[in-house]
């Protein structure tokens, strides 16, 4: 039988990376496997869902690359793939539950129930629902049913163990007595999750399902559905905790944690797959910087592993600056300049000096933030040294070959200038260097260190013969001067 994974997400808001971790398994385990990706979205919390954040979620899949086989937008033939949709089918199955009594109606109000539950556990019995409408007659569930007596439909759980055998996890035990008879349909007619999931996966024909480990409280209920309607369960396979430093489940309090605010951040799509991936996955030879391609080809769920998986951007942005350099010259010049800001003056120089720029800088770029000091390099008139660097900065800066560097090169530029050139053309830089040399006799620390402090405002950073030729003469002359 073909593989059929779906990634199943509730549109409530901006998709958390733990479930963009949840898309990325099952897409990759569809392709490696030859088989369907499917997207269904899980809206019947009717109050908490919206059709702008399934939009949204839609595009970031799009943006991710993670091209969707069967969804809202590209039905199959087994749809409609929104829950919101997909009533009849859960009131047929809800129905055939409580045809064969194995699910009942229950009109305990919330309240009742949290009452009766608070005697029981003051008396230290089970604080599971008591039961108390498993055993009402037809007769008397027609009668206040008629009556307009509101009731939800509740599963009757049956109290015996149960195990999982998941991929990852291996043999997951679920003792009897865990879980109570809990419900499958509220009051208004919407289904409830577990319900419908199982419903869905079902009728969907899904082989495999990939989730997070924190889905396996509901594992357990949704074996028992299946186990009710005798159908064949999928396979499970639930995927490591992401945790943070504190080795606490990832959320909010640990910082960004949304796809949009990493997107916005500036990682790379490229970027986001290979780090998910990792958390939680490791490639047989422990490769850890790979194409999406190639994990299309090489992802299994046997390589999963169960250990709670850390969190951590700094390796996170270091894997962006490696992702940036798979990419081709082009491609690395089109991310690059969607990170600059619109008005800079960067966009107005030529593609061939852009492209210079990039072959100088790349090996220090990583995110967006990178830039602005390798921009300031080039563009910014008096660049800021740092604290560290300014005493030896003064040292230099009261050399008497500093002076008889900064009249030369003033005069040099100007010349240059009034010749019409816009930049220095590599030549005269070499030429310069020599005439320190052996003209004026400047050598080492003070030749190098000088130039660099004259023509840059620093004393450190990249290959300055590379440096100065792409650095406009009029950012030049301002400083000498
Ligand atoms: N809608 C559920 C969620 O977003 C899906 C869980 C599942 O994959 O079964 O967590």
């Amino acid at each position: 039988m073909s593989v059929r994974v779906r990634f199943a997400p509730s549109p409530t808001g901006s998709m958390h990376i733990g479930n963009v971790r949840t898309a990325i398994y099952n897409y990759l385990f569809a392709k490696a496997q030859g088989g369907e990706f499917i997207v269904r979205i899980e809206d019947t919390d009717l109050v908490r869902s919206g059709q702008e954040f399934e939009q949204n979620l839609l595009l970031d899949l799009k943006w991710l690359g993670l091209e969707i086989d069967e969804g809202p937008e590209t039905p199959g033939e087994y749809g409609p793939y929104r829950q919101s949709e997909r009533g009849d089918f859960y009131s047929k199955y809800a129905q055939q539950l409580l045809d064969h009594r194995q699910a009942f109606y229950c009109f305990c109000s919330e309240e009742e129930i949290a009452q009766r539950r608070e005697e029981r556990r003051e008396k230290g019995e089970s604080l599971h629902y008591d039961g108390r409408c498993r055993h009402l007659s037809d007769d008397e569930v027609k009668r206040r049913r008629d009556g307009g007596e509101g009731a939800v439909v509740r599963f009757l759980a049956p109290q015996k163990d149960f195990h999982l055998k998941d991929v990852v996890r291996g043999d997951v035990a679920f003792p009897d007595g865990m879980i109570g008879d809990f419900v499958i349909m509220r009051e208004s007619g919407m289904p409830v999750y577990n319900f419908c999931c199982v419903i869905d996966d079902w009728k969907m024909k899904i082989t495999h399902v990939i989730r997070g480990e924190d889905h396996l409280p509901n594992t357990v209920r949704q074996l028992m559905i299946y186990q009710a309607l005798e159908v064949t369960p999928p396979i499970f396979a639930h995927a490591s905790l992401l945790v943070g430093e504190d080795r606490q489940k990832l959320s909010k309090r640990h910082g960004v944690t949304s796809l949009a605010a990493f997107r916005d951040l500036s990682f790379l799509p490229q970027t986001m797959i290979n780090y998910l991936v990792l958390l939680g996955w490791s490639h047989p030879d422990e490769r850890v910087i790979m194409s999406k391609d190639e994990l299309e080809t090489i992802f299994t769920l046997e390589r999963m592993h169960k250990a709670p998986a850390l969190f951590d951007l700094a390796k996170m942005r270091w894997m962006n600056g490696q992702q940036l350099k798979l990419l081709s010259p082009e491609e690395q010049l089109k991310v690059v300049t969607g990170w600059i800001k619109a008005d800079h003056q960067f966009h107005q120089e030529k593609h061939q000096w852009q492209m210079s720029f990039l072959s100088l800088f790349l090996d220090k770029i990583e995110m967006e933030d990178d830039l602005t000091d390798h921009l300031d390099l080039i563009f910014a008139t008096a660049p800021v040294a740092s604290s560290e660097e300014q005493p030896e900065l003064e040292e230099l800066n009261a050399l008497e070959s500093t002076g008889q560097m900064r009249s030369y090169l003033a005069a040099e530029l100007s010349r240059l200038k009034q010749q019409g050139s816009e930049f220095v053309p590599v030549e005269a830089f070499s030429g310069w260097t020599s005439y320190f040399k052996q003209e004026l006799k400047i050598k080492g620390k003070p030749l190098f260190k000088g130039m660099r402090l004259i023509l840059t405002g620093r004393i450190s950073g990249g290959d300055l013969s590379a440096l100065v030729p792409i650095t406009p003469i009029d950012v030049l002359l301002a400083r000498v001067s």
